[in-house]
Formats: structure tokens, sequence, C-alpha cells
């Protein structure tokens, strides 16, 4: 419910025909009573009904310039509707129906008549796919279009799918991995859908939202390989020790020995906000990722190189980067870098200081001068 969604009929020798709709509730009661209409918006229309309706051959008419193919649709006539009614009770009252259906579903079917229709065509049954009456059409034959319920996401929401958005978001302005959505989850939803989305911000993640952020999860992956330890020793993210440590209050993260079961993905989804950036809205800057150069590094490490900090036990990475397709080792190159993208993108901040806390911290230029490391 809530989406936006096209109703697609192809036709034949019915140029120009206006082609009557509604959308019906199937065999079992649950936004509506059966075979009852349940309230669309149609585009381009305040007032929600339950008859929408599609000229054939007016899609291709209207997207002549803009669709490459419109042509192909000159003997359809396509509907562009929004599952919701423009009445706040309606909507309520469907979503609490979805929320108490069993499978949170509801069935439905499209009912359809061309004009002139020759009789009280919306008054049509699913059961009359056996009727010869002509000019009058509907989705049938035992299949129903499904509709879930809402999934839509805003301020003041929590759950397991906001602490997703939060992580997989992060690379948008910084976030912490909580399963609140805050201001600041808001702010992340604005700088996708401005910077990846490109369209006009909400602040709200529904379903075209959800299926961006897969996308561009899927569109910039990073190797586990490359994370992993060289130790030789543990599994390639430590061996789980000092657990007690764990979330110890009375220890500073900084300070915590705690060899966390991998990378957290926060830091990984910080990367590919990184990845998008330089490869889309700063691709001028010549700059692209070269490879993680220090992933996990556990206790066995540490001690293999004299070294204390805990930070790579899942806290951060170290990576290199390329300028002009070549790996640079170039300090103003890293300089650049950092201030460009992570601090202008991911709010990233300098050097652990104290009160730096919940935000991306990049090692400055006198820490990690040819690369950039960041937690
Ligand atoms: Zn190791």
């Amino acid at each position: 419910m809530g989406d936006e969604l096209y109703v697609v009929i192809q036709t034949e020798n019915m140029p120009e025909r206006k082609i009557k709709m509604n959308l019906k509730q199937g065999d079992k009661k649950v936004l509506a009573d059966v075979q009852t209409a349940i309230f669309v918006t149609e585009e381009g229309s305040d007032t929600a009904n339950i008859l929408f309706t599609a000229t054939v051959g007016q899609f291709a008419k209207k997207n002549k310039d803009t669709i490459t193919n419109a042509s192909n649709f000159t003997d359809y006539a396509i509907a562009k509707i929004t599952l919701k009614s423009t009445n706040e009770e309606d909507n309520k009252k469907y979503a609490k129906a979805l929320k108490a259906a069993k499978d949170k579903k509801a069935k439905l079917y499209i009912a359809m008549d061309a004009e002139p229709a020759d009789n009280d065509w919306a008054s049509v049954q699913y059961e009359e796919i056996f009727d010869n009456r002509p000019n009058l059409w509907y989705y049938g034959s035992g299949e129903w279009f499904e509709v879930n319920e809402s999934r839509l996401y805003k301020k003041g929401d929590k759950g397991d799918v906001v602490r997703e958005i939060n992580i997989r978001l992060a690379g948008f302005g910084g976030n912490v991995p909580s399963e609140n959505f805050t201001k600041r989850t808001e702010k992340t939803v604005i700088q996708f859908q401005e910077d990846y989305m490109k369209i006009d911000p909400t602040g709200v993640v529904s379903e075209k939202e959800l299926k961006a952020i897969d996308e561009f999860s899927d569109k910039y992956p990073i190797s586990f390989d490359q994370m992993k330890c060289d130790c030789g020793k543990c599994t390639g993210f430590g061996k789980g020790k000092f657990s007690s440590e764990k979330q110890k209050k009375t220890i500073l993260e900084k300070n915590r020995k705690y060899e966390y079961p991998g990378i957290h993905r926060s830091i990984i989804y910080g990367l590919k906000g990184v990845l998008f950036y330089l490869d889309n809205t700063e691709k001028s800057l010549n700059y692209s990722f070269n490879k993680i150069s220090s992933g996990y590094r556990c206790h066995i490490d540490n001690e293999q190189n004299d070294r204390a900090s805990t930070n790579h036990m899942g806290k951060a990475l170290d990576i290199h980067f390329n300028k002009d397709g070549k790996r640079t080792r170039k300090v103003s190159d890293i300089e650049d870098i950092r201030s460009k993208i992570f601090k202008k993108y991911l709010g990233a901040k300098f050097d652990w200081k104290a009160g730096q806390k919940n935000i991306f911290n990049l090692e400055s230029t006198k820490v990690g001068a040819q690369r950039l490391g960041y937690g």
C-alpha cells in the first residue's frame, strides 16, 4: 500500500478509447468486502476514487519526446495510480486491515471496461470471466494482485529495518547503527535521495528508497579478502579475545581490547559511500579506490608487528587511492580526499579526539600521510 504503480492494458483496434477500471477485493475480505473496489489516487488528481481511467495511445502521445520506444505503446492504455486514498481515514483503515490479515496481504483484481459501456460494469464480479458481455475484461483465472503492508519508514520509527537503513546509509553523512530513525537518519536519507537517487528529497524511506539502497549496496562490492587479518593464525577476523570488554561501559571504546568478529558494517558502508562519490559526484577529481591496505589486525598480528592499537579489530580500515588510475602516495592527494570526500560527504572528523564519538574519524596527515585510515 502507498506505492505508485502503472496499470498497463494492451488493446487491439481501440485507438483513443477510454478504459475505466477499478481495483477490487478478491475472494477474502481484507481492505474491503469481497468484490468491492478500494480507493486509489490517480496521477494528477486531488481526490481518491474507486474508478480510474486510461485512454488507449495517450501514454505514447504524451511521452513521445522522452521515451525512445513510445510508439510501441500506441495500443496500450496506461494508468498511473497510487495505492492510497486522499482521505487519511481510509488509509488508516487499510493499514489496520493489512496488519490484521493473517499473511499481511490483500488479494485484489482489476475490473475494467471500455467506453461506451453497455452495462453497469462497475458491479462486475470476478466470477463473471465466463460471462460474454462485450467490452469487459478483468484479471481472473484464480490469480490475484497482491498488496502488502506499506513499508514506509520515517523519523520516530524504530526496529531492525531502521537499523539496517542507518548502517547502509552511513556513507551519506555518517550515522550510528541504532534501531532509531533519528533526525540524523533523516539527514542521511535526504543526502542519499539528492546525491544517489537524484530525486526531490523527502527524508522518508519508502519502497523505492529501499530498492535504491539495495541497488547501491550491490553496486559497490568490497572484497572481504582484503579486509582479513594477515597473521596467518586467526580466522581472518580475530578469535574473539577479550570478549568481557565488549561494550563494557567503564572502558572507552578506543581502549577496549575486544576482537570484534568482523569489520563493522557501518565502516564498510561508509567506504561504499566513498566509492560512490569518487565514481559520480566527484568524478572530475580523478581519484579512485586502489585497495584496503590494512583491514583486520588481531592481537597476534599486533604482537608480530609490535603494535598495541585495537582500532583495527573491526573498527577501522586503511585505504590506498589512485590518482588518474595509478596509486598515489602524494600527501596532497590524500589530503584532498580527506577534505573533499570524507569530511564533506561522510561528516568525518580527525584523529578520534575527545568528544568525537558516533561519527567517522580520519587519521590526519601526521598519523598516516600516504594512506587514509578511518573508522
Ligand atoms: Zn589475526
